[in-house]
């Protein structure tokens, strides 16, 4: 398995770098996991629009969602579809979306979707929009990524002996500390890297990094707890 960084800022793009994607390539697939602004032209790097087996978006805040519009146009011209896994709310946002061409695959909690060789679960976190963490199994490989979500004691076993794990730290740990545990909709750094430790990861990889972040602290501070860490935004690719 191959991970290639799309894009890793949220909730808007910093120069040069856009919002939420990343594109998992397996032998029998590629996946697309998340389609913010700006992800489509980074894709053409390496793979053709046409290449791309399906879409899972966690949730549909637009840094996930957005190049979902101009894909579509690129689908309608050549009459072709897609099947893309996404959560039913909010009504407006998802009406918005699963019209024309996309094969809309609801994400429920606690799913299991078998597609080929791929095992993949999703579990529901903790945003102010319904958004679901992601784990992909194939040949022994196992891929997590949490989508946007507070800390919940449930991503850890649903993240055991990830080999890669890509973990949002949108928070400072100084921010997180400031919001009341049920209104902490991201997670920080030493949440992410406590989560990674916990589940017996192999590797940590830090994003949807805010354009103002401090990428050295945030790096800094995730160490503190677990060692084998990287960021989404200093990485174009990262094996499995
Ligand atoms: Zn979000």
């Amino acid at each position: 398995m191959r991970l290639n960084i799309l894009g890793a800022r949220g909730p808007y793009p910093a120069k040069g770098e856009p919002t939420s994607g990343y594109l998992l390539r397996t032998k029998e697939a590629n996946i697309l996991l998340e389609c913010g602004s700006g992800v489509l032209t980074r894709l053409l790097n390496f793979i053709s629009f046409d290449e791309i087996s399906f879409i899972i978006c966690s949730h549909l805040h637009a840094d996930h969602t957005s190049d979902l519009g101009v894909l579509r146009y690129y689908l309608a011209s050549r009459g072709k579809e897609i099947d893309l896994y996404i959560p039913s709310e909010p009504k407006e946002e998802y009406d918005l979306i699963r019209k024309g061409v996309y094969r809309v695959k609801e994400i429920e909690n606690n799913m299991e979707a078998k597609i080929g060789n791929l095992t993949i679960n999703f579990l529901e976190g903790q945003h102010p929009y319904k958004s679901f963490a992601v784990r992909i199994e194939v040949d022994d490989k196992v891929f997590g990524f949490s989508g946007d979500t507070g800390f919940k004691e449930e991503l850890i076993e649903f993240f055991k002996d990830a080999d890669v794990l890509l973990l949002n730290a949108a928070y400072t740990d100084k921010e997180v500390e400031k919001i009341e545990p049920e209104k902490r909709f991201h997670l920080s750094p030493k949440q992410a890297a406590e989560i990674a430790k916990k589940a017996n990861a192999k590797l940590l990889v830090l994003t949807h990094l805010k354009p103002e972040c401090s990428e050295k602290e945030h790096l800094l501070s995730a160490k503190e707890v677990f060692e084998n860490v990287v960021l989404a935004t200093d990485n174009d690719t990262i094996e499995l």
